[in-house]
């Protein structure tokens, strides 16, 4: 690769070198207000090294064919897409992946993605998105694995390995790890705001799942839109070569977000010349459609600001990632036009789809009904009251990043539950409401197509109908929650309650004193105290993507028993957010008591969350032992065995993910109330008893101290084992070093 490399440079010249660093969308999906122009022109001078937003092997070989016959030295393009949560079989939004903590299927989405990514003429995806996030308020939380970085960064191997495989066949792609750093943390829940944080935050908590990714041999790494201590990620040299070159040894393309090489002019760092030097010389490959590199670099060059060293050195990372793919072998390696008929959207996908959907869903609530059962599982037969407007819904089952997915494939619940339950029981339907009356929101929401229909009857006409439907029947479902765009990229809310066209529904429903279940279709945790005291049974269904209807169905029907646990916490107010479970104690802790005057606790709520992250239901139940340790007493590089009982107590059988949590109670810096290590999925049949153990080591001990260095110190530590952060067994042990 060297040789060919550096013999291909040779002939460079240094415009066509900087035209490889330019990446270009001709505006297939479009995240940002420019439009890269005279893409075909480009390609021909040699001025572009990607491009993304275009699919299809026809489509891509037409434009990989103007760089191989037409520009001076036939360069192969990389092609480039957001393949988020699947391509055309579109799985689960990422929250909703990890929900299943099951990295064996995330990683089966990942690959599953690949092969369809690459049949319709696509190498790269940006995906995964590992940003740690803990605020529902950001609309991009749907998009990532939650607020832990242990969870989180298993999740990144898994995805990364999933897209890359073991090595670049044309079923795999490289991926795209994003966006470095920190980016979930923006103020106030705004997407592309500020993010101001110590390092030590950074290292224990933001940073681990895009090492973790890098680790898994990422090819490719996305700046963020945010500054990192006052520099922006795009031009942040500590970032981009300190820290993910030099420290983590990264040796792939870092490429810009969408613009956000010229969007540091915003940021007031100088004017695009300065900001695209700042970016190379920071350690930046590849310019995402600003264009500051081919406009500016020769200057920047001639003036000294940036050197040949650092073009070449871009340029020849980018030219590496293209041998890897086996581009320059065969530039048409993905451009095989009779896969997409044969690898797209197959029954065989569809199964994994909904298969893998049905694993991610979270059971909030099931309370039992006056006759002794649960609310859930629904019975196959009677009457059920089908009540909401994303009860008989296509264009909401998918959620947000679906670009080359058709909603039109997507099954409703409608749909779903006639396929599941057959005509054992009668259907009565009503939409109720709008998902929202309110007419900024809905315009703000359909800014990429009418998410959100407004129907033309009043408010009350529509509760009046689905309060006679719901009269009618034996059970109520009311499906009930976010379009699929009021999470996502530039999505953020102030207010994360159900809109209140559907609170006024869900109240008349609960008033008919009918069983009612809610589905609630949701990118973010979202605030849920009424709900949660009101109705019976409620199943967090995230967008679980085109086989929606059916695996919800499955799950509603008990044909699957839910096991999913909820990766981020949900609040019980806005006015808690931030809330995580992995908090720091604060010199005046609250622990659990009523509110005490100066503590650190509020006047108007407990600080206690909704539903803790780590929770989920079941229909089943589980109980677990007290933990057996293989020593309490250890030293240095000792292990440790905690042990734990599991058995299930209820009639069905059920998965289980059993949580391990450690707590460091005094060290040289403060630590986090407890921090996940470990967890185990279990499936146990009724009455059946498993054991679970972990092995538990020094490595699983260490923190950053005030010099960020990455080690343990000597004392007690809590093992804490559970089915959730909060309800936990715990036992204490001595390790010395
Ligand atoms: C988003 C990225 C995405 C890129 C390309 C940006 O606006 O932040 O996540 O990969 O656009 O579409």
């Amino acid at each position: 690769m060297n040789t060919f490399i550096s013999n291909l440079m040779n002939k460079m010249t240094i415009d066509e070198k900087i035209g490889q660093l330019n990446l270009v969308t001709p505006g297939g999906a479009v995240t940002g207000s420019v439009v890269s122009k005279d893409v075909d022109g480009k390609i021909r001078n040699g001025q572009v090294g990607g491009l993304f937003g275009i699919w299809g092997a026809d489509k891509v070989r037409q434009a990989q064919e103007i760089a191989v016959n037409n520009s001076r030295l036939h360069i192969p393009l990389i092609f480039g897409l957001d393949v988020i949560h699947g391509h055309k079989t579109v799985f689960p939004i990422p929250l909703g992946l990890s929900a299943s903590w099951d990295t064996a299927l995330i990683r089966r989405s990942a690959s599953i993605a690949a092969t369809e990514a690459t049949a319709d003429g696509l190498c790269w995806a940006f995906s995964p998105m590992v940003d740690i996030a803990r605020d529902p308020r950001w609309g991009r939380i749907a998009e990532g694995a939650g607020e832990d970085p242990f969870l989180g960064s298993q999740i990144a191997k898994a995805m990364v390995r999933g897209y890359q495989g073991n090595s670049f066949t044309d079923h795999t792609l490289m991926a795209c790890v994003k966006h470095f750093a920190l980016y979930g943390a923006s103020e106030a829940g705004r997407d592309y705001n500020t993010v101001d944080m110590s390092r030590i935050k950074m290292y224990e908590y933001y940073l681990p799942p895009y090492k973790a990714a890098v680790d898994a041999g990422v090819g490719s790494v996305m700046s963020s839109f945010n500054e990192i201590d006052g520099v922006p990620a795009t031009g942040n040299k500590w970032l981009l070569t300190d820290l993910l070159r030099k420290q983590w040894g990264f040796k792939g393309v870092v490429v810009s977000d969408y613009t956000s090489v010229s969007e540091m002019i915003n940021h007031g760092v100088g004017d695009l010349q300065t900001v695209s030097a700042l970016a190379l010389n920071a350690g930046l490959d590849m310019d995402m459609v600003s264009e500051g590199f081919l406009t500016t670099l020769k200057k920047s060059l001639q003036e000294g600001k940036v050197t040949e060293e650092k073009i070449n050195t871009a340029c020849k990372r980018i030219l590496e990632a293209k041998y890897k793919l086996g581009l320059f072998d065969d530039p048409y390696k993905y451009c095989d036009s009779t896969r997409a008929a044969k690898e797209i959207l197959t029954q065989e996908n569809r199964t994994a789809a909904r298969k893998i959907a049905t694993h991610t869903f979270v059971l909030l609530k099931n309370d039992s009904l006056a006759n002794g059962a649960t609310a859930l599982p629904l019975k196959k037969t009677g009457t059920i009251a089908l009540i909401g407007p994303l009860a008989d819904n296509k264009r909401n089952m998918m959620g947000t990043w679906t670009v080359a997915g058709d909603f039109n494939q997507s099954v409703t619940m409608m749909d779903g539950i006639k396929n599941v339950a057959g005509d054992s029981v009668k259907i009565l339907y009503a939409k109720g409401a709008n998902i929202s009356d309110d007419s900024l929101t809905i315009k703000r929401a359909n800014a990429l197509g009418t998410e959100i229909e407004v129907d033309k009857r009043s408010p009350q006409e529509m509760i009046n109908e689905a309060v006679d439907v719901a009269n009618k029947a034996d059970v109520i479902v009311a499906v009930l929650g976010e379009a699929a765009d009021m999470t996502g990229e530039a999505s953020s809310m102030s207010n994360i309650n159900l809109q209140e066209s559907q609170e006024n529904l869900l109240k008349a429903l609960v008033k008919t004193n009918k069983p009612t279940v809610l589905v609630l279709f949701n990118g973010r945790p979202m605030t849920l105290t009424w709900e949660n005291e009101h109705v019976n049974a409620m199943l967090d269904v995230w967008f679980p993507g085109i086989e929606a209807g059916n695996a919800i169905a499955d799950a509603l029907f008990g044909n699957y028993n839910p096991g999913g646990k909820l990766s981020v916490t949900f609040p019980q107010s806005v006015g808690q957010i931030p809330i995580y479970y992995n908090h720091k104690r604060t010199g005046r802790p609250y622990n659990g008591e009523d509110f005490a005057k100066f503590k650190s606790n509020y006047l108007d709520i407990s600080n206690e969350p909704l539903y803790p992250f780590g929770y989920g239901l079941s229909y089943t139940t589980f109980s677990y032992s007290d933990i057996q340790l293989n020593k309490t007493n250890l030293k240095g590089k000792d292990r440790l065995i905690a042990t734990i009982t599991v058995t299930n107590t209820g009639k069905v059988t059920g998965e289980e993910t059993v949580q391990l949590y450690i707590t460091d109670p005094v060290a040289s810096v403060t630590r986090s109330a407890e921090d996940l290590k470990g967890f185990q999925k279990i499936t146990l049949q009724p009455g059946e008893i498993q054991a679970v153990s972990f092995n538990i080591t020094p490595d699983d001990l260490k923190f950053y101290n005030s010099d960020l260095k990455y080690d343990w110190e000597s004392g007690d530590f809590i093992i804490r084992i559970g089915s959730n952060s909060r309800d936990v067994k715990s036992a204490t042990v001595k390790w010395m070093k």
